[in-house]
């Protein structure tokens, strides 16, 4: 996930997109991605927020003040639209509806996510990851990682969006998109009055969104396949011009879209080779560690190796779910093997 043409936080500013749009950037802090872009849309009734941001008092500011160089104060907005629950978009929308009495609104999915995690002690969360990375092949030391902090789940939203759902945007309209993948209620956000597409991570204009499954070796789920196929979807909108959560606005999600599908086909179709080549089913973690990522797997801190064995598994998943691959039970953790053509 990391980029040469990365843009650091400190060179980004709020800017006026035109329309009644306007971008804030808010840092993530630790985080290589730098920063989340907060959208404020303007209605004759107040604006309402695309995402808030990390969940962090420096990021708080800056959303603030972003927001008032623009502006928009605070406690003006009317609601704020969560393109999907990771704490980068969903982590200060508690807090914005504190100062303001909005709402918040999220897709069902993800919104019953939230309620799950936050049913979740920090205990309970430490053993289900212990688990999942014990039952993918992990090692002792790497599921040793499993006891590290998690950062607090967001707030609960108060409204739930389903797929071609109007948001409450007076004099506008904005629709939500259910494009899962990245998460399982990601959306998009299409405001049809201005041919702009709100894309979260879903669509980004230089890196590819991790999509992951989890626990990994879930049999009942293809988020890969469910993520190719919400870029169709997003390519049926036709090109327009895409305002993401990360990196830089950028012209025709369509075509994006299109090469990020090529990317995830040919990774599917050199994993497909990589199991052929091997005389012996795999687990999780070898198929893993044998994959290209941006950096030699010996360098990926064990968190980073986490998210990529979630890589791994979606798309181990959608080979099996395409007939290409098989799992194999019987061992100590699950494997995969290819299907003799
Ligand atoms: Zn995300
Ligand atoms: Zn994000």
């Amino acid at each position: 996930m990391t980029s040469s043409r990365r843009r650091p936080y400190a060179e980004q500013r709020p800017r006026d997109l035109g329309g009644g749009v306007w971008s804030v950037p808010v840092p993530i802090p630790g985080n290589p991605l730098g920063y989340t872009l907060v959208y404020a849309v303007e209605s004759p009734r107040g604006p309402v927020l695309v995402d808030a941001g990390w969940n962090h008092p420096d990021a708080w500011a800056a959303l603030r003040d972003g927001l008032e160089a623009v502006g928009v104060g605070v406690a003006e907005v009317r609601g704020v639209v969560v393109t999907h629950f990771h704490p980068d978009h969903a982590g200060l929308a508690g807090q914005v509806r504190e100062v303001s009495g909005g709402w918040i609104a999220m897709h069902e999915a993800d919104a019953a996510l939230v309620r799950l995690m936050r049913g979740l002690s920090d205990g309970e969360h430490r053993g289900f990851q212990a688990e999942m990375l014990r039952r993918a092949g992990a090692g002792p030391a790497e599921v040793d990682v499993a006891s590290d902090e998690r950062p607090p789940p967001p707030a609960q939203p108060d409204r739930e969006l389903a797929d071609g759902d109007l948001v409450d945007l007076p004099g506008r309209k904005l629709r939500a998109v259910h494009t899962p993948g990245h998460t399982p209620g990601h959306i998009c956000l299409h405001l049809e009055d201005a041919d702009r597409l709100f894309t979260g991570d879903h669509i980004l204009p230089d890196i590819t969104p991790h999509v992951g499954i989890y626990p990994y070796d879930r049999g009942d789920v293809d988020p890969l396949g469910d993520f190719l196929h919400s870029l169709d979807r997003v390519g049926e909108l036709g090109p327009l011009d895409a305002l993401p959560a990360h990196e830089w606005v950028f012209p025709d999600a369509r075509a994006r879209a299109a090469a990020i599908r090529r990317h995830h086909e040919d990774r599917l179709d050199r994993l497909a080779a990589l199991l052929a080549e091997h005389r012996r089913p795999l687990t999780i973690w070898e198929v893993a560690s044998l994959m290209s990522w941006n950096r030699p797997w010996a360098d990926l801190a064990p968190a980073l190796r986490g998210m990529a064995a979630g890589e791994a598994a979606a798309h181990l998943r959608a080979l099996e779910v395409r007939g290409r691959i098989r799992r194999v039970g019987g061992f100590d953790a699950v494997r995969f093997e290819a299907i003799e053509s």
